[in-house]
């Protein structure tokens, strides 16, 4: 199973639900892998302590014209969807940041005045956190473009990861920009967390729309700090349909061993079980 934790904003437990997660399923026996893809702040590996193993560099191909070909015709400014190119005074500029790397432009230019370059944004690492896999992604600082790397990260290391009997976990970035559409895009299903107030629930609104109306994924929802605030939260899943398949209440030792570093589940041992009940709930909504 390829699972996705996401929130709709930072700071809900999102990762220490995504960590107690992956450290259940490795204490089962399972085969893990823990993809970090909050590539913007990166920090699952405060948590889990990998020891690194592999490291490379990854990036964008960007559009390079050679202006002796080039006629200015302004053709791949026009099938840009990002609109990343521009033809002024029969120049071509190009705005990086904005660039997919899509290659639409070169394919298309009447003249082949375009060709490719490697434009690094980003760096992949990925090493061992005792049984459990580990990968990351990093932006570099300044980078505007996390997707990318985002995509890097899961062709390198996701692929059978989720096949019978193994775990892939998927940290997403908070939001429901398109970091998380591209960590989410291809998963099987996505938890999403979130706390029981006004914000809490405006911003699980919009990660809904994304991941269940949006790209059609099943969801589910954990609530954090489930004992305090209101109960707006559940009474809105009750109405859509949408399981709360776990409450986590507010337990100031989980604070202490976040702030420390230390997975909650191993500081407070009732998390590490309600995290494997989690795990046989979420084997049953797959079927296996
Ligand atoms: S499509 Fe090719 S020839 Fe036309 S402006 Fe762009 S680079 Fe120049
Ligand atoms: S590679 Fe794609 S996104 Fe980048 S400039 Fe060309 S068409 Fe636009």
């Amino acid at each position: 199973m390829i699972l996705a934790v996401a929130s709709g904003k930072g700071g809900t437990g999102k990762t220490t639900v995504a960590i107690g997660l992956a450290r259940a399923a490795a204490a089962e026996g399972r085969t893990v892998l823990f993809l970090d893809c909050d590539v913007e702040a990166p920090n699952a590996a405060l948590f889990l302590h990998p020891e690194w193993e592999e490291e490379r560099r990854v990036g964008v191909l960007l559009p390079e014209v050679d202006p002796e070909k080039c006629t200015g015709c302004g053709r791949c400014a026009e099938v840009c969807a990002y609109s990343a190119l521009a033809v002024v005074n029969g120049k071509v500029l190009l705005f990086d940041d904005l660039c997919h790397g899509c290659g639409s432009c070169m394919r298309q230019c009447p003249e082949k005045a375009i060709t490719e370059r490697l434009h690094t944004t980003g760096s992949l690492h990925a090493g061992r956190a005792g049984a459990i896999l580990f990968a990351r992604g990093v932006l570099d600082v300044g980078r505007a473009m996390a997707p990318p790397v985002i995509r890097e990260l899961k062709r390198w290391k996701l692929g059978g990861a989720g096949g019978p009997g193994r775990l892939a976990v998927l940290d997403a970035p908070p939001g429901a920009s398109c970091p998380v559409v591209e960590t989410l895009r291809g998963a099987d299903r996505v938890l999403l967390v979130t706390e029981p107030t006004p914000f809490g629930l405006h911003d699980l609104e919009q990660a809904i729309g994304l991941a269940r109306d949006a790209l059609g994924l099943p969801v589910d929802v954990v609530l954090n700090r489930a004992d305090e605030g209101d109960d707006a939260v559940e009474r809105f899943c009750e109405k859509e349909g949408i399981p709360v398949v776990l409450r986590i209440p507010f337990d100031r030792k989980i604070a202490e061993a976040y702030s420390e570093g230390i997975a909650p589940d191993h500081a407070v041992p009732e998390v590490g079980r309600a995290f494997r009940d989690l795990l046989l709930v979420l084997a049953g909504r797959e079927g296996g």
